[in-house]
């Protein structure tokens, strides 16, 4: 019986106690805001709406404020128990005003300068002698100028109206603002802006902080850690539940912000809470330290300054000490080794506690964990969770998402040629002038390298796609000025849709790397969509480049062969050896069909070896055998001249073990090969000269060289490409052009060949202008080793005019 009336007892105390806050009424507590009711509020409104407040025996009226309005004094006065205000919070508390910064929301302060200032090169120092609305209460504005060595007093200061209209009517040039706001309507009205960040000069502050009293403290501690915990509660679930609050919003606070802006507000917002890596409310006492040394430094605090009153406590340590020495005392001599053991493993548990426990901590790993360094976006790991969220969101939604792979084009050059630092220096630069096109920081990932990605998760169609990455590729290649450097860089943009492209995050990367890879081949500097046909493109690529490597050693190179002749006489004089690929699958394949993959993956270096050894040996035995004074011309590519040693080396060997007269070679460039800065073209050229062997110039005309440049190699040969012959005929430009270009060689000592004769007509026009030599179908096309060895044999007896066409070859053309 007694035991059940215990019983009865402590049911109805534990009843009691637990349900105080709802049976009694709840406890009336005024929220003073800094600004009108927005989504820069939103945790406190989720709080109440979700009766956080109500669950700790909380009734909060959430006041705003008229902008200007002081609200400090509400809060010191007690007209308001709590409150939020900027950073402005460290003065007034220096200034005497007994405050207490309970938690921060904003882990970055969203305050910024805005100008429409077009001019890139134009830096914070631009806005010296203008007109400005600043707002100079927010002391963080003042650090930023003064770090920024700009003297307020000389600038026009006018009355903030805090309408950034104003700023579009031209009645100010900058004006302080925030950047969840001001931007926004700027968007609106397709205005391109510059932001200036108080972060790029090291004024990373916190952004807004929610306070009291220390009266408040003092009297009422409970319901100081009821607010702040309901209060951080509410932020929790109204970053994880944007939409929900911002219904919130509209229905319940009165507000002249639309939907559309408080959305703003709430994506743009998640960078500067953070709610996904740092715990709500969190700060860190050293980061309050560095901002108050900034102040200190700025001369904008006094140098006493007591942090530790200004910073609550949310959770004040409990002396555990007494607490085990009493328990070991009481538990006696005899459990005193275990007593003892046990306050060491407890404290051991508690150190590991505290240190798995220390945001800080957190916050640091969290930061080099998902935070490129240089140049402080998100980064590759950070990518690969926001591409997925946004895409099932897309998915729930019904709604697109555009990827975007951005790399800058020869970014190497800029490292080979002006060093790391500089590097460094523009991939920041880069990174820049992303954050002032893209609207949302977040959505901006460095990949690694110069590689960046842009998830673009609103968009109207492709038209816009279109105009923004065109945007950035504008932006990206203003020049960029370095001390006294000025340099220019270039990218080049895939772009990937789901769900059109693909469904996945790792396809739609892929694609869209696979499209930015087609925009770097068809001449950099733009911006390429994904296509079947393009993955198509890639996948051929990617097959050739694996059957490649063992193409050399299972011998499915064979080489062709095609006379060059006298134009006059019809003589063959030389032969161009010119390679053809038996794919085991494909066929025979045309080497514009590889040579171009096999140079990009240095296969290049081998076959070209292969080449020139096969085509030397077989001229060595077609001179022997047929025509003692044939030529032989092997192609090379730019790939085989990249190393100071590489196989040519031995060429003069081979054909000293040939007892070939090196003569009787001649080797091909390109045209484009001498335009390149590369010193070991000029170098193995000179060797060539050296050995006797001769050089003839490929594809004349395609590749814009000058004079100069014909002069500073040694060059026996120009080969005018068949481009300049196919659109041949009297009275045209194109003869004009084959003239001068006759004309000019002869000047310099040189024999012209041009490719590609098909009528009788371009062999008459241009024996007529004085062309040395002819190469094309209307003589003969390549034909395999047997079919030419025929035709030589054929034309050294009679000397005759061929017309011979090799029935493969011609299959293929
Ligand atoms: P190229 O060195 O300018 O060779 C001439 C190309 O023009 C050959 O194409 C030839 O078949 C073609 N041709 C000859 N006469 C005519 C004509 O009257 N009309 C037309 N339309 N075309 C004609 P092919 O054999 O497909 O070679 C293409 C290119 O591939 C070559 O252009 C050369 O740049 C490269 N190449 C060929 N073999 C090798 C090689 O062994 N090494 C390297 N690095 N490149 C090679
Ligand atoms: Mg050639
Ligand atoms: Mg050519």
């Amino acid at each position: 019986m007694k035991n059940s009336v215990t019983k009865a007892l402590f049911i109805l105390i534990s009843f009691t106690l637990i349900n105080i806050p709802s049976a009694f009424a709840l406890e009336k507590v005024t929220l003073q805001l800094k600004w009108k009711h927005a989504f820069q509020f939103a945790g406190y409104y989720a709080a109440k709406e979700k009766g956080f407040y109500e669950e700790k025996g909380l009734d909060v009226n959430i006041i705003p404020a008229v902008p200007g309005q002081d609200i400090i004094s509400p809060v010191v006065n007690g007209f308001a128990q709590f409150g939020v205000s900027s950073n402005s919070l460290l003065q007034a508390r220096d200034s005497g005003k007994p405050v207490v910064m309970l938690a921060i929301v904003y882990q970055h302060s969203s305050v910024v300068l805005l100008t429409l200032e077009k001019d890139m090169t134009k830096g914070i120092h631009s806005i010296q002698d203008q007109t400005a609305m600043l707002e100079t209460k927010t002391a963080e504005i003042a650090a930023f100028l003064k770090q920024a060595n700009i003297d307020i007093n000389k600038m026009t200061l006018l009355k903030h109206s805090y309408d950034p209209q104003d700023l579009v009517n031209g009645k100010v040039d900058v004006i302080s603002g925030y950047s969840i706001d001001e931007p926004f309507f700027l968007e609106k009205q397709n205005l391109y802006y510059k932001t200036f960040n108080p972060r790029s000069l090291g004024i990373d502050f916190y952004g807004d902080n929610l306070f009291t009293s220390e009266k408040e403290i003092r009297d009422h501690p409970e319901r100081v850690k009821a607010f702040r915990e309901a209060s951080l509660k509410g932020w929790q679930y109204a970053m994880d539940n944007k939409e929900e609050i911002i219904q919130t919003i509209l229905r319940d606070y009165p507000t002249s912000y639309t939907y559309e802006f408080l959305s703003y507000q709430a994506e743009t917002m998640e960078d500067l809470v953070q709610p996904t890596l740092v715990e709500m409310g969190y700060f860190s006492h050293d980061r309050w330290q560095h901002i108050v040394n900034i102040y200190q430094n700025l001369g904008m605090l006094s140098k006493g300054f007591d942090l530790d009153k200004f910073l609550y406590d949310p959770a004040p340590s409990v002396g555990l000490a007494f607490f085990y020495q009493a328990l070991a005392i009481a538990a006696g001599i005899l459990v005193l080794i275990a007593a003892g053991l046990i306050y060491v493993l407890s404290i051991n548990r508690r150190l590991d506690h505290a240190l798995l426990e220390s945001q800080e901590a957190k916050e640091i790993i969290w930061k080099q964990a998902y935070l490129d360094p240089l140049t402080n976006l998100s980064n590759r790991r950070n990518f690969k969770g926001r591409i997925q969220k946004a895409l099932e969101k897309a998915e729930a939604k019904h709604t697109r998402v555009a990827l975007l792979y951005l790399d800058l084009d020869d970014f190497k050059a800029i490292n080979d040629f002006h060093g790391h630092d500089v590097g460094d220096n523009l991939l920041i630069e880069v990174a820049n002038r992303l954050s002032q096109v893209i609207s949302k920081k977040r959505n901006i990932y460095r990949l690694g390298g110069d590689e960046f990605t842009i998830i673009i998760d609103q968009f109207e169609d492709k038209a816009y796609l279109e105009s923004l990455s065109q945007t950035i590729l504008d932006k990206l290649s203003a020049p960029y000025c370095f001390d006294k450097d000025k340099l220019y860089i270039s990218a080049s943009i895939g772009i990937s849709l789901y769900p059109k492209h693909a469904k996945n995050s790792d396809s739609l990367l892929r694609y869209a790397d696979e499209a930015m890879f087609s925009a770097k081949d068809h001449g950099r500097n733009q911006y390429q969509f994904f296509t079947q046909k393009l993955h198509q493109d890639i996948l051929y690529r990617m097959q050739v480049i694996s059957d490649l490597r063992s193409s050399l050693e299972e011998q499915q190179f064979e080489l062709h062969y095609q006379p060059i002749v006298v134009l006059n006489t019809g003589e063959i004089k030389k032969a161009e050896a010119l390679i053809r690929w038996n794919h085991p699958v494909h066929g025979l394949t045309m080497p514009l069909e590889f040579i171009k993959i096999a140079e990009e993956t240095s296969h290049i270096i081998d076959i070209g070896d292969w080449v020139f050894k096969t085509a030397s040996k077989q001229l060595k035995q077609w001179r022997s055998e047929i025509n003692p004074d044939l030529i032989m011309s092997v192609n090379t590519s730019p790939a085989q001249y990249q190393y100071k040693t590489s196989t040519m080396d031995s060429w003069f060997d081979h054909l000293q073990s040939l007892e070939l007269d090196p003569h009787a070679i001649i080797i091909e460039i390109t045209e484009s090969m001498i335009m390149k800065e590369n010193s070991h073209i000029e170098e193995k050229l000179m060797q060539f000269g050296h050995h006797g062997i001769q050089v003839a110039l490929d594809d004349f005309g395609t590749g814009y060289s000058s004079l100069s440049h014909l002069n500073k190699f040694d060059i026996d040969f120009i080969k005018i490409d068949q481009t300049f012959i196919s659109h041949l005929s009297m009275h045209s430009q194109q003869l004009e052009l084959c003239e001068a270009i006759i004309i000019m060689a002869h000047k310099l000592g040189l024999s012209v060949i041009a490719e590609g004769i098909e009528t009788e007509e371009q062999r008459r026009l241009l024996m007529k202008i004085g062309c040395d030599y002819g190469q094309g179908y209307l003589f003969a096309t390549p034909m395999p080793k047997d079919d030419f060895e025929d035709l030589l044999r054929s034309s050294s007896s009679s000397q005759a005019q061929f017309r011979i066409m090799s029935s493969k070859d011609k299959n293929k053309q």
